[in-house]
């Protein structure tokens, strides 16, 4: 039986050095027999992906979702690697970028993300410069809520806020790609640290909130109805290690 991890990146992978390596050892292992399929779910972009395979001790991956699940990359990862197209075309069917941009207007202190975060299906600004950040979330998603049917807001760390296609975001494309990799979605576990993780608990109900999560996707988690997630004791890739032993995807380890 293959197991399928999908994991964020930063703050959940990273942070503790050596408790990555000895987690990407683990998890490579389990990848040359076959037993695992390791897709990382990303805010980052593929190139920053594959630098952090390089030199920061992240392991290799089995398949890449970047820019909040708004991008699917499968192998061989490059620079120049084209996002995957019929996830592509299936976004850009709902989203508009002038439209997403109008939601946007006349917010004070809002400061756009700087370019390579701002895509044709993602529209991107910083917050905590408004003097009130969660009210001014609050007056975007209200905008939103009448297109709620093409587009959503994600909310992230009380300083990111991003507009993406309704159908997109880290839950949806990882639904998306299992069921094109022929893979069952219902051995997908996740695992993250913050608000624009919730959508990948939400699509599957199993994973692990590390310790050093933040408070509103700790809330996310614990709203869920269904949902099996086991909160770690331990942050970074520890509490991803100590959970992925929970749900017996690892072996405990004395
Ligand atoms: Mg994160």
């Amino acid at each position: 039986m293959t197991s399928i991890v999908a994991s964020d990146i930063d703050g959940t992978l990273t942070g503790d050095r050596s408790a990555l390596e000895r987690l990407r050892d683990r998890f490579h292992r389990r990848r040359a027999a076959g037993e695992l399929y390791l897709i990382m779910s990303t805010g980052r972009r593929l190139e920053q992906v594959i630098e952090g395979v390089a030199a920061e001790g992240l392991p290799e991956p089995d398949a890449v979702i970047c820019q909040v699940g708004t991008e699917i990359y499968l192998p061989p990862f490059a620079e120049d690697t084209p996002p995957m197209d019929a996830w592509r075309r299936r976004l850009l069917a709902q989203y508009s970028r002038r439209e997403a941009l109008a939601f946007l207007e006349g917010i004070e202190g809002l400061v756009m993300q700087p370019e390579p975060y701002n895509t044709e299906l993602k529209t991107s600004c910083y917050l905590d410069q408004c003097s009130d950040p969660e009210r001014a979330a609050t007056e975007v998603r209200r905008r939103v809520e009448p297109h709620a049917d093409r587009y959503q807001v994600v909310w992230s760390s009380a300083r990111d806020l991003d507009i993406l296609p309704a159908a997109s975001g880290k839950g949806r494309a990882i639904e998306f790609l299992v069921r094109h990799q022929g893979l069952d979605p219902r051995e997908v576990i996740v695992a993250g640290d913050t608000g624009n993780d919730a959508t990948m608990f939400r699509e599957f109900g199993r994973g692990v909130c590390v310790a050093n999560a933040q408070p509103e996707l700790v809330e996310a988690c614990r709203a869920l109805s269904n949902g099996r997630v086991y909160f770690a004791r331990q942050p970074y890739a520890a509490g991803v290690e100590e959970g992925l032993v929970h749900f017996g995807v690892l072996e405990a380890q004395l």
